[in-house]
């Protein structure tokens, strides 16, 4: 077994040869980042031999755990028929299959490699389909690293602007200014303003992306009123109403889109479809979809990528979301509402102002007695976020606990009572 600091050799060693010493910004922690070993159903040891419970699940891309023993054997067979060909397999048009008699919206689906570039493909897509230039998406949503999609991604206090405009904040510095004119923003589940900001874009929007339940938002759904109110804006206007369900996709054997009487157009996914390799896909409905079809004459959006629908991940993604069937995701679920009420009795009893959110087997805690509605609400101050780092690493350092670091929690399939009640105790003790 590894020394003590064998991570911070490591890294050390890391920041001579990766940019900034890792390759997602995600994985850093001050002062170092640590080094995973092994990991196996619902625990992660690192390189110290620290094993921990894994509540963040690979940003919440892991539903079975780590490891999952079906998948594993299923990814060791088809390693041996090989890893990638320049031909079309049969496990894609399988996979295709499955996901669609899943979800009622989806008539054609294409797969891709990350949640990045199912939404690059999704909002390129309606583009195409529309022949209109300009999305709409709401305040500080994370939809990925495409440029039109990092839009007001970190909007803060110093910039987020007059919440009648919200102000479309560019993040990569040197992103050409045009992206920020051609992405609107609106203020998520507030009907009055949405409607009155997209009402002056009207005939230009290709696209409103919804992530009916965003993470980085607050973790709070979509209101059923806001999620109705867009969709009709989107039919009077000629828009596509289009959803990230990429992380929320768990929330039902559908995606979260199962709770709304109106469905997207076209969806993007990514996440647990991969079976815990990457993936992404964009799906939805067959005439807009015929932008990627290579018979039209005039085809309107070429597409490809080397590696998208690789067999490899599309026989771990079918495997993974064959095992989360109805039952598995009603289990999940209510494994994941025990744990909700155990923690606001934790709450009760340190007496501390913290509430929670979510939906499906995803949850966020906030230092606010009631739960945030907005993103401005939800909105981590200096202070706060000072604290959440606090609780985090005594979460991690001392109960052993792994969480998302905006003090979100994502539960996989293979997790027990006893985790659960792991996590309660440990909370209560955080909160004291
Ligand atoms: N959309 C949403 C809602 C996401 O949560 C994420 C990833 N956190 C992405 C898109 C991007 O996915 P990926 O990291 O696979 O590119």
């Amino acid at each position: 077994m590894a020394k003590k600091s064998s991570s911070e050799k490591l890294y050390k060693q890391a920041q001579k040869v990766l940019a900034g010493g890792v390759s997602r910004n995600t994985v850093y922690h001050e002062p170092f980042p640590d080094y995973a070993n092994v990991a196996s159903g619902c625990y992660i040891t690192d390189i110290e031999g620290t094993a921990r419970i894994d509540f963040a699940n690979n940003m919440a891309a892991l539903i079975h755990g780590h490891s999952f023993p079906p998948v594993i054997d299923a990814v060791i067979e088809q390693l041996k028929k090989g890893t990638a060909y320049t031909l079309a397999s049969e496990i894609e048009v399988a996979y295709a299959k499955h996901l669609i008699k899943r979800v009622e919206s989806f008539e054609r689906i294409r797969f891709v490699n990350s949640g990045t570039e199912a939404v690059m493909a999704m909002i390129k897509a309606s583009r195409a389909f529309t022949g209109r230039s300009k999305i709409a998406k709401a305040e500080g949503t994370y939809h990925g690293t495409y440029d039109f999609a990092e839009v007001s991604q970190t909007a803060n206090p110093t910039n987020w602007g007059d919440i009648n405009h919200p102000a479309s904040v560019l993040l990569a510095h040197g992103t050409p200014k045009s992206v920020s004119r051609d992405v609107i923003i609106f203020p998520y589940n507030d009907v009055e303003r949405t409607l009155s900001i997209l009402d002056r874009h009207a005939d230009e929007i290709a696209c409103v992306i919804i992530d009916p339940v965003p993470h980085r938002v607050g973790l709070m759904r979509g209101t059923n009123e806001f999620i109705e109110a867009v969709y009709a804006w989107t039919r009077k206007n000629d828009a596509l109403l289009v959803f990230d369900e990429v992380i929320t996709f768990r929330v039902n054997y559908g995606g979260t889109q199962e709770d709304y009487k109106v469905k997207p157009d076209l969806t993007s996914l990514g996440k647990i479809i991969g079976g815990g390799f990457p993936v992404g896909a964009v799906a939805g409905r067959a005439d807009v979809m015929k932008v990627f079809d290579p018979h039209e004459k005039n085809l309107l959006l070429p597409h490809s990528g080397t590696f998208s629908a690789n067999p490899i991940t599309m026989t771990a993604g079918y495997k993974a979301m064959q095992y989360f069937d109805k039952k598995a995701v009603t289990k999940l679920n209510a494994l994941t509402q025990k744990a909700i009420s155990q923690i606001r009795e934790a709450i009760q009893l340190a007496g501390v102002p913290v509430s929670v959110t979510g939906a499906g087997s995803m949850f966020r805690m906030h230092f606010k007695a009631t739960p945030p509605t907005t993103y401005r609400e939800a909105y981590l101050s200096k202070e706060a976020g000072a604290l959440v780092k606090e609780l985090l690493d005594y979460m991690y350092y001392e109960e052993k606990i792994l969480m998302i670091n905006t003090f979100s929690c994502m539960l996989s399939t293979v997790m027990t009572q006893k985790e659960i009640d792991r996590l309660t105790e440990g909370l209560f003790r955080a909160f004291k």
